[in-house]
């Protein structure tokens, strides 16, 4: 499974709709300070279901909505498509046939927040399931942030678990027992 594509609108500075291409199995984003290269990132933790404000650097879960500049006024909503080569078969489960899956959120000014799967509206749940035991989430290990090194090294043997959990792929099972347990 490998991320192909990022599009987005109205999310963060990507005002105008913008689609990332990510044809290799390494890409780097270099530019200015303040360009938008951690906003990518947030994007990324965003439509995997993150919904603390702090998390995607703002104070309120609208905050990723493009605010406007000094030359554009600010607009109503922000999308985040990510596309996902699964021609290898990484993701598997209900949309593990599909050799593209497609995962975006979207975001009103109201509030209002949707997720799809492949173009159907889904719930943050079916996100959260789709990629359980991949290593990919909003707050997976296949994000390393700036920090996360020396927190992963000095965490409790408790924390650490739960990163080796998703990488072993027992996470999605130990899920699906909470959830049965708790009903
Ligand atoms: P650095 O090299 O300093 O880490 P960066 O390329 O990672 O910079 P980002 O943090 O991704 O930069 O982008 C910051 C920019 O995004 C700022 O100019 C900020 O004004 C803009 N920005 C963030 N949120 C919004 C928003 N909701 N609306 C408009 N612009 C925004
Ligand atoms: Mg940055």
């Amino acid at each position: 499974m490998r991320l192909s594509t990022i599009k987005l609108a109205g999310f963060k500075s990507f005002v105008d709709p913008a689609t990332l291409p990510l044809p290799t199995n390494m890409t780097g984003v270099v530019g200015p300070n303040g360009c938008g290269k951690s906003n990518i990132i947030d994007a990324i933790r965003w439509v995997m279901g993150e919904s603390v404000a702090s998390r995607l650097r703002g104070d309120a879960l609208t905050d990723v909505i493009f605010a406007g500049s000094t030359t554009r006024k600010p607009v109503g909503q922000a999308t985040v498509e990510l596309v996902f080569d699964n021609s290898d078969g990484g993701i598997q489960g209900e949309y593990g046939a599909y050799a593209e899956i497609s995962v975006k959120r979207l975001v009103a000014r109201d509030g209002q927040s949707a997720y799809f799967l492949n173009g159907s509206r889904c719930r943050r749940r079916d996100i959260a399931d789709l990629f359980l035991g991949t290593g990919l989430g909003p707050r997976s290990y296949s994000i390393i942030e700036q920090g996360m090194i020396s927190q992963i090294v000095e965490a409790r043997p408790e924390d650490l678990r739960v990163h080796l959990e998703e990488a072993a792929g027992i996470s999605r099972y130990k899920d699906r027992r909470r959830e049965t347990e708790s009903r």
